[in-house]
């Protein structure tokens, strides 16, 4: 079997892993990023961590097929350059170039987390065995990873694949990419919560209240799936508008793409079937295709963090 090194670059910490070619994430070590420090230190410590973990794994350098990094920004692959990165105040880096200089010989591939997380998944949790499939991952924003026909789809710049940022309301909330309206103001984990909150200061009597202590800035995804679990009904309620939200933008991106997959990640993807079905219950009644015979189908991603580190080590 060949081996390969995956290298997931965070603005909180820098992971590496030894990632067989069967997709099998063998081991994975993490170092704190440190934000603030310069590149060239931060490359130092993702060649440190690369070679680290093919000794762990009883592998000599030699014998590693390739590296693979995933960054958290816009990864120009022709300049091998992190052209923006906002968690690590980077402009311009030339990581590729630096990190060849410190593993000489070794072929380095580059591309940014949320496209590498989503090839992971694609290679080996949720997406196995399908040929096309998309990421949505519900965070802070909205993430994305577009596959198609068995390949990243990463457009002309890069950047394709921004799924937080197509309106779903004209001139609604306002979002952190300067537009009003965008599906991530809607629909993701930072937009729940404050759906959450904002509900909870309209119900004083809701369950929510104790279950987040009545603090509402302990508030959290979990603090309404567990209110809709206990049948309060200020939660069932927030989360049933939340969900009719996320299937509009889901929805669109069927009509757009007929993938065979969405897979749906982040923290609120643990909620499972609580989330799923009232989804698919929408998708099957709103899809353009709703009538044929092969539908897109939602999963949850499998992989968490690995996926990251599986799919930078085996980038195309
Ligand atoms: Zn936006």
């Amino acid at each position: 079997m060949k081996y390969y090194i995956g290298i997931d670059l965070g603005g909180t910490n820098i992971s590496a892993g030894l990632v067989g070619e069967d997709a099998s994430l063998i081991n994975r070590l993490s170092v704190p990023t440190i934000r603030g420090r310069n590149a060239r230190e931060i490359v130092k410590d993702m060649a440190r961590l690369a070679k680290e973990a093919a000794a762990l794994g009883e592998m000599e350098w030699e014998d590693i097929e390739g590296v693979g990094i995933g960054v958290p920004g816009t990864a120009n692959r022709d300049t091998g350059m992190v052209e923006y990165a906002n968690n690590l105040g980077f402009f311009d880096e030339p990581i590729v170039p630096m990190l060849e200089e410190e593993l000489p010989g070794k072929p380095i591939r580059f591309d940014n987390d949320a496209n590498a997380a989503a090839w992971g998944e694609y290679l080996a949790g949720s997406g196995k065995g399908s040929k096309s499939m998309l990421a949505v991952t519900l965070g802070t924003g909205i993430g994305g990873g577009i596959i198609l026909d068995g390949s990243v789809f990463r457009g002309v710049n890069y950047a394709a694949g921004e799924f937080g940022h197509f309106l779903i309301e004209r001139s609604g909330t306002a979002c952190s990419c300067g537009r009003k309206g965008c599906f991530e103001a809607y629909a993701s984990a930072t937009a729940l919560i404050a759906q959450t909150r904002k509900a909870m200061k309209e119900n004083r009597d809701s369950l929510l209240w104790e279950l987040c202590g009545g603090d509402l800035a302990l508030v959290e995804g979990k603090t309404l799936f567990d209110g809709v679990r206990k049948q309060d009904q200020t939660a069932q309620q927030v989360l049933c508008r939340y969900i009719e939200f996320l299937a509009a933008g889901l929805v669109d991106l069927i009509n757009i793409f007929q993938p065979e997959l969405i897979c749906i990640g982040g923290g609120i993807s643990k909620a499972g079937d609580l989330l799923l079905k009232p989804l698919q219950e929408i998708i099957d009644k709103e899809d353009y295709a709703r009538t044929s015979r092969i539908r897109t189908r939602l999963a949850v991603a499998e992989l968490g963090n690995d996926a990251g580190l599986i799919g930078a080590a085996l980038l195309q």
